[in-house]
Parts: structure tokens; sequence; C-alpha cells
């Protein structure tokens, strides 16, 4: 299994942190010199800036989140990684949970499976 995030999409929710059984995302700071330490494409790589669609949809929504912060701090904020991928087991849970519509996931045959938020 493949996994990444389209990082300039990533709120920081850290829903994807929370609800991985196998431990495939990391919530790192931004400015962390290994954010961009996975599979994503060149286009979805972090470079400095948000979506602005996602931003305005999430900027002002109050629900005990870190929305947009820097640095990861305890529960949310900063950006999530998909470090672990190749242990990625199919379940599902981040791909109905991330708020940002930003992970994309590659089965062993190439099937491309996108997060949707519930
Ligand atoms: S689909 Fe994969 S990456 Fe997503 S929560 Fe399940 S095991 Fe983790
Ligand atoms: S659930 Fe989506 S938006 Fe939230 S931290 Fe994970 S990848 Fe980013």
């Amino acid at each position: 299994m493949q996994v990444y995030v389209e990082k300039p999409k990533c709120t920081g929710c850290s829903h994807c942190f929370d609800v991985c059984p196998v431990a495939v995302f990391e919530m790192k700071d931004r400015e962390a010199p290994d954010v961009n330490n996975d599979t994503a494409p060149d286009e979805w790589k972090w470079k400095g800036s948000h979506t602005p669609e996602v931003t305005a949809k999430w900027a002002n929504v109050q629900d005990g989140h870190k929305h947009f912060a820097e640095k990861h701090e305890g529960g949310s904020g900063g950006i999530s990684v998909a470090v672990n991928g190749a242990s990625c087991i199919l379940c599902q849970a981040c791909l109905v949970e991330c708020e940002g519509e930003c992970i994309v996931i590659t089965d062993d045959t190439n099937n491309v499976y996108h997060s949707i938020y519930k």
C-alpha cells in the first residue's frame, strides 16, 4: 500500500493520526525537515501555503482542533505525514475522518482511494 497526504489541503486536525490502527501517520511541524517524507507527488508536497478553499472552509471552525497551526501542539496542529504507508491495512478509517479530504491510498493492484469527509 502507498499512502500520502496532499499537504496543502491538510488542516492539521490529527484525525488520521488518531484513528489509524497501524500508525501510518505522524503529525509534524510544518517547517520540520522531514515534512515531505512520504510518497506525495511534487504538486502535493508542502511548499509553505495552503489551498485557499480549504482555509476558507476550516479556518474559523471551533471544534477543539488547532486548524492550520504551524506546530504540532499536542492533540493537533502541524501537518500529517504518511511515514508508514506500507503498514496500511486499508481499514478506511482515515478516509472518512480526513476533514481536508487530502489522503490518497493506492493498493497493490493500483486501485486509488481518496478521503471524503463524512
Ligand atoms: S486506511 Fe490505512 S492509513 Fe487509513 S486508517 Fe486504515 S490502516 Fe491507517
Ligand atoms: S485527517 Fe486529513 S486534514 Fe486532518 S491531519 Fe490528517 S491528513 Fe490532515
